[in-house]
């Protein structure tokens, strides 16, 4: 699979006001840009929302591994060597995942952290694929497919959530946060 660089924009709807926690985002998909509805920072309700509609409002690559469960190849994703500060967001649905204190200089190639920011931040589902048993990490929010947990990680958690990058947004802390 290519590893296209996203370039979804950000838009908040609305006045402002009212509307302030429906943060919705821009999508580019097959070269258009489209509204995805679902996309909230701020919302935690659980989304049930069939693949089919998830093709017409998330990219190629980012569909692909979010809801089809492709792998970006390794040493490729943008956030593997990457070390900003702030959090990490579902690309699909904006949830919350990860804080970038968290996460650690793996050299396994793709971005991994020792824990979640938040216990339901992520669900965990077995995986029997290609003749191995791995623990599934997907969005606790959207259900999105995330990567995978194994035990080999650092301390405290000894855990290493294996990700993609491309299931992730990164966000940096404002200055008067750090
Ligand atoms: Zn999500």
């Amino acid at each position: 699979m290519k590893n296209i660089i996203k370039t979804a924009a950000l838009l908040i709807l609305g006045s402002g006001f009212f509307y302030s926690t429906n943060a919705q985002k821009i999508q580019v998909v097959n070269g258009k840009s489209i509204v995805n509805p679902y996309y909230s920072r701020t919302n935690t309700q659980i989304l049930k929302i069939p693949n089919s509609t998830w093709k017409k409002v998330l990219g190629g690559d980012l569909y692909s591994v979010s809801r089809l469960g492709e792998t970006e190849e390794a040493f490729t994703g943008k956030y593997n060597q990457f070390d900003g500060k702030g959090n990490y967001f579902c690309g699909a649905c904006g949830n919350a995942l990860f804080r970038s204190d968290a996460k650690f200089g793996s050299t396994c190639g793709w971005p991994s952290f020792f824990e979640p920011i938040r216990p339901k931040s992520v669900i965990y589902k077995k995986d029997e694929s290609y003749n191995m048993v791995r623990t599934e990490v997907k969005c606790g929010r959207c259900d999105a497919h995330l990567g995978h947990v194994f035990d080999d990680g650092p301390k405290p958690t000894r855990k290493r959530f294996c990700m993609n990058s491309i299931a992730l947004e990164f966000e940096p802390l404002k200055k008067s946060q750090n």
